[in-house]
């Protein structure tokens, strides 16, 4: 059984850019004001299909499947030792407390490795980038993190996750908007 000491939280794409923000609303238009981008979308720089998407934490994968909208996707239930904040759809800061469980939602995959049930590590190739799933205008990641629960749960802000989490990740990371969902 692997339970690796190590808690540093790794960015699931390289050199990303991220290609739209969670809760952006000016989209078209199959989101709404009733229906915000309920992730942050990463696209590897220069990008392709079929670049490798590294889990972004040690984890337990608990769901994998194809999903109309989403795509091949994979979700990896976790926890971090320490406490970090992050932003709702509502505007509201919430701290995610040291040993709370969180999932990461990772959508349309060309491809996903672990089966549900699996252990990943931080830094494992689980999944190649990919175009899956509806209204998909080229090749990204779209991750997301949910507190509570996993169905119906609390969505948070992953580029606060990463930013809290990932040293040098804020001052990295750049900001595109050139693609959508
Ligand atoms: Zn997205």
């Amino acid at each position: 059984m692997r339970a690796p000491a190590y808690h540093g939280v790794v960015v699931p794409v390289s050199r990303p850019r991220v290609t739209l923000r969670f809760n952006e609303r000016d989209l078209p238009p199959y989101y709404t004001q009733e229906k915000p981008h309920r992730g942050v979308d990463l696209s590897p720089f220069p990008g392709a299909t079929g670049d490798p998407v590294r889990s972004p934490v040690n984890g337990t994968v608990v769901l994998v499947g194809f999903h109309l909208a989403a795509g091949n996707e994979l979700v990896i239930r976790s926890s971090l030792p320490y406490p970090y904040t992050a932003t709702a759809l509502d505007g509201v800061v919430y701290e995610v407390a040291a040993h709370q469980p969180f999932w990461l939602r990772l959508a349309h995959n060309h491809e996903v490795y672990p089966k549900a049930g699996e252990q990943v590590a931080a830094g494992e190739v689980v999944a190649r980038i990919g175009a899956t799933g509806r209204n998909v205008t080229g090749p990204h990641l779209h991750f997301e993190l949910r507190i509570n629960q996993y169905e119906n749960g609390l969505v948070l802000d992953p580029l606060d996750f990463l930013s809290a989490c990932v040293v040098g990740f804020k001052q990295t990371v750049v900001y595109t908007g050139d693609s959508r969902v």
